[in-house]
């Protein structure tokens, strides 16, 4: 398989193949990421992918998902996104979803037919950077949209019939935030529902612009008591239906998944655990590592 520099996938596609069709971050300016500062950005060409086809198929086992790597395979154009797809159906014809990251510039430059044909074409489940509903919180990540935009756009999506996963990250907005960061965050879930919400604490990687808004006192990160208390509130302001709460990246400090109709379970289970923690290590800012 052609997989090129740093590969990343959702931890609930662990079982899933990856098709890798872009290298790296079209986008590579989020403030708190380095996660493919080594990697330029690229586009695979066909024959790498009717290779990686190929290889995929000479396993002999059934395909019925497939992630498309890297960062935001969405980024590119309705038609090479179709030929993709294509592909994939010829060779896996029991492909149920083709699913990847994307984010909400990717949905921009697809009109509401595009995405429509894209849907007809088994694409899904698209895992969406969203990290916050708070606009200051999205302009200091550098997210390159704001929470008007994602409104627009996650409407155009579900209108096209996609389910959407919203990738989530808690203490976005910084010390004495929390509860609008929280507010804001629900809202914009509560109106555009995800079929999954995934949310882990921010982190302020060593290397990363960041770490330098943090050194000048433009962020001021939480400690792991606030963005706990964070997580509670998000979910007592979530209301959605058949919604999975994922929360058990390894980053989380109280690692929780479940069906969202468990909110109150959930946030006990979440209160449980804190309560059994060490004070030092709830009042503590979360210790800095790679992301
Ligand atoms: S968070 Fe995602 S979109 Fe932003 S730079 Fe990193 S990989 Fe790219």
């Amino acid at each position: 398989m052609h997989y090129t520099g740093e590969v990343y996938r959702h931890p609930m596609e662990a079982n899933t193949p990856l098709l890798e069709v872009t290298i790296g971050c079209s986008h590579l300016a989020c403030t708190f990421c380095t996660m493919y500062r080594n990697t330029p950005f690229g586009i695979s060409p066909m024959e790498h992918i009717e290779e990686d086809l190929e290889e995929l198929k000479s396993y002999g086992r059934p395909v019925t998902r497939l992630f498309l790597v890297n960062a935001d395979a969405f980024v590119l154009s309705t038609d090479k996104l179709a030929r993709i797809a294509e592909r994939i159906i010829s060779y896996f014809p029991e492909v149920e979803t083709i699913t990847c990251y994307a984010s909400i510039k990717n949905l921009k430059n697809k009109s509401p037919d595009d995405l429509k044909r894209l849907r007809k074409l088994r694409y899904n489940d698209l895992h969406i950077g969203l990290e916050t509903g708070y606009n200051p919180a999205l302009a200091m990540l550098n997210k390159g949209f704001d929470k008007e935009e994602a409104y627009r756009q996650l409407y155009k999506l579900k209108e096209a019939g996609f389910q959407y996963d919203a990738l989530l990250m808690l203490g976005a907005a910084g010390k004495g935030k929390s509860e609008i960061n929280a507010r804001e965050t629900a809202n914009l879930l509560n109106e555009t529902k995800p079929y999954m919400v995934t949310v882990l604490p921010i982190s302020v990687v060593p290397g990363s612009k960041l770490e330098t808004l943090c050194q000048n006192g433009e962020y001021v990160e939480q400690t792991e008591l606030e963005m706990l208390e964070e997580e509670k509130r998000l979910l007592s302001l979530l209301e959605i239906k058949n919604c999975y709460f994922f929360g058990s990246h390894y980053f989380n400090l109280v690692p929780v998944s479940s069906d969202l109709k468990y909110k109150k379970e959930i946030i006990e289970y979440i209160d449980r655990a804190m309560k059994e923690m060490d004070e030092a290590v709830l009042h503590r800012v979360k210790p800095r590592g790679r992301l």
